[in-house]
C-alpha cells in the first residue's frame, strides 16, 4: 500500500491546491483544488488513479481553514483511509522577508518571520500561515516534519541594480524595503522544466519566463540563475494582473489621496483587489471573459491589449539582458497556457527582436501539457503547465530525508 505520502499545501487567496505525493517515487497519488473559498459557490474536486469527483459543492462561504479540515478529515481520512500514510506536509509560502532564503523545517521562530512579513504579502502570507497552523494541530506527531517551501527563495541572487529602488538607502538596510520577487516556486520549476525540454544544463540556461495567472510575473533566468523579476517588495508590482494594477506613479496614491479624500485602506484595496482586469474591464478579473468579447466588446479589447502590452514592454526589456543568449520564451499560468489571444498579441509585438508564432502550434490548446508555439526560424517560444505542487514536493522531501 501507499506508505508514505506527503501532503502538499498551496493556499492562493480564493483557492487551495493539495497533493499527496509518494516520497520515494515522487508518483502523484492525489491531486485536489477547492475554488471559491468565501463565495456562495465553493467546490473542491480531486482526483486519484480510480476517483474523479469534479466541483463538489461544499458549504457556502467556506473559509481556509474549513477547505483544510474537509480535505483532512472527509477526504484523506473517511474516503480515502490514507490519513496514516501521511509523514510529511509541505506548504507554500508567499514571501520569506529578508530573513528566509531558502526551503526550511518549520518552527515557531519560522511561524513568526512568516507572520512579519505578511506586511509585504497581505493576500498570501496570512493564508500560508493559516494552513501551517491548521495543519499541525490535526497533525501533532507531525510538528517537526512541516516544511516551508518560499517564493522568494528564487530571487536570492538579484543583483543589487535589479533588487534595489530609487529610494535613500537606509529604508532598505533599516526596514527592508526591496525588490523580493513572488511566483519563484513557478518560475523555479519553469526553469527546470524548460531545461529538460531544450535539453540544456540548468547551469546554462537562458530563459524569459512569463507566469501569467489571477497574479502574473516575468522573469529572466542567466546561466539557471534569475537576474530580474517583474514583482517587488510585494506581489502588486509589474504586469496588470486579475484584480491587482501592477506598476503604477507613486505619485497616484498621493493625488487619491489628498484630492479625491480616499483613506489609505480604500487606495489599498482599489490598487489590491479592484483593479487590474476587473478595473479595466468594469466587470470581473477573469481573463475568460474580456478574451471571449475582445472583437466586439470595447471594455473587453482594451483589458486584453494593455494586459499584453505591458507584457510586452517586460519581456523586450529582459530580452536585453541575455539577448542572443537566450534559450526560450515561456508562457505559463491559467492566462499563458489557455489564452491563444494573449500569446498571439504579445508575441506579434515582439516580431523585431526574433519571435514569430506558428499559429497552428499556437491554436493547440486545451492539453495540460507542455509544447512549442513558434515558427522555425523564431527564437523557441514554449507553453509549460506549471506545478508548483511538485515543486514543493521535492524541497519537503529533500528536507525531511
Ligand atoms: P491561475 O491563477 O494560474 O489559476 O489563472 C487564473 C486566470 O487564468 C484567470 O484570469 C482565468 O480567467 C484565466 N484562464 C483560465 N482558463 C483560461 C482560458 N481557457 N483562456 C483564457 N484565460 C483563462
Amino acid at each position: 500500500m501507499h506508505k508514505k505520502l506527503v501532503l502538499i499545501i498551496n493556499s492562493g487567496s480564493s483557492s487551495l491546491k493539495f497533493l499527496l505525493i509518494n516520497s520515494k517515487n515522487y508518483k502523484k497519488f492525489l491531486t485536489g483544488i477547492v475554488e471559491c473559498l468565501y463565495l456562495k459557490n465553493t467546490n473542491i474536486s480531486w482526483n486519484t488513479k480510480n476517483i474523479s469527483i469534479k466541483n463538489f459543492y461544499l458549504k457556502s462561504y467556506t473559509t481556509h481553514q474549513e477547505a483544510l479540515e474537509f480535505i483532512v478529515n472527509d477526504v484523506l481520512k473517511k474516503k480515502m483511509n490514507i490519513f496514516n500514510n501521511i509523514i510529511a506536509i509541505g506548504h507554500r509560502v508567499v514571501h520569506g522577508g529578508k530573513e528566509i532564503k531558502n526551503s526550511v523545517v518549520i518552527d515557531l521562530s519560522i511561524i513568526n518571520i512568516i507572520k512579519r512579513s505578511s506586511c509585504f504579502a497581505p493576500l498570501h502570507n496570512p493564508v500560508n500561515l493559516l494552513g501551517i497552523t491548521t495543519l499541525i494541530k490535526i497533525f501533532p506527531s507531525l510538528r517537526k516534519k512541516n516544511v516551508a517551501v518560499f517564493d522568494t527563495s528564487f530571487y536570492q541572487k538579484l543583483p543589487e541594480t535589479a533588487y534595489l529602488y530609487g529610494i535613500p538607502y537606509i529604508f532598505y538596510k533599516k526596514y527592508g524595503i526591496r525588490r523580493y520577487g513572488a511566483h519563484g516556486i513557478s518560475h523555479s520549476y519553469i526553469m527546470k522544466k524548460s531545461a529538460e525540454i531544450i535539453n540544456k544544463d540548468i547551469k546554462s540556461i537562458n530563459i524569459i519566463s512569463c507566469h501569467l495567472g489571477n497574479g502574473a510575473s516575468v522573469s529572466v533566468i542567466k546561466n539557471g540563475i534569475c537576474i530580474d523579476t517583474s514583482m517587488g517588495l510585494t506581489p502588486s508590482e509589474g504586469l496588470v494582473m486579475g484584480t491587482r494594477s501592477g506598476d503604477i506613479d507613486p505619485s497616484i496614491i498621493f493625488y487619491l489621496y489628498e484630492k479625491v479624500n480616499m483613506k489609505i485602506k480604500e487606495i489599498k484595496d482599489l490598487l489590491t483587489r479592484k483593479s487590474g482586469i476587473l478595473g479595466l474591464s468594469e466587470v470581473t478579473s477573469d481573463f475568460r471573459f474580456s478574451e471571449k468579447k475582445y472583437f466586439f466588446d470595447k471594455k473587453a479589447k482594451r483589458t486584453v491589449d494593455i494586459f499584453s502590452y505591458k507584457l510586452v514592454k517586460y519581456i523586450s526589456s529582459y530580452f536585453f539582458l541575455i539577448a542572443k543568449e537566450i534559450d526560450a520564451l515561456v508562457f505559463t499560468g491559467g492566462i499563458g497556457e489557455n489564452s491563444i489571444l494573449v500569446r498571439k498579441l504579445t508575441v506579434l509585438q515582439l516580431s523585431n527582436l526574433g519571435f514569430e508564432l506558428c499559429e497552428k502550434f499556437n491554436n493547440k490548446n486545451g492539453f495540460k501539457s507542455n509544447f512549442r508555439i513558434s515558427s522555425k526560424k523564431s527564437i523557441p517560444i514554449l507553453v509549460i503547465s506549471t506545478d508548483e505542487e511538485l515543486e514543493i514536493a521535492k524541497e519537503t522531501i529533500r528536507l525531511i530525508n
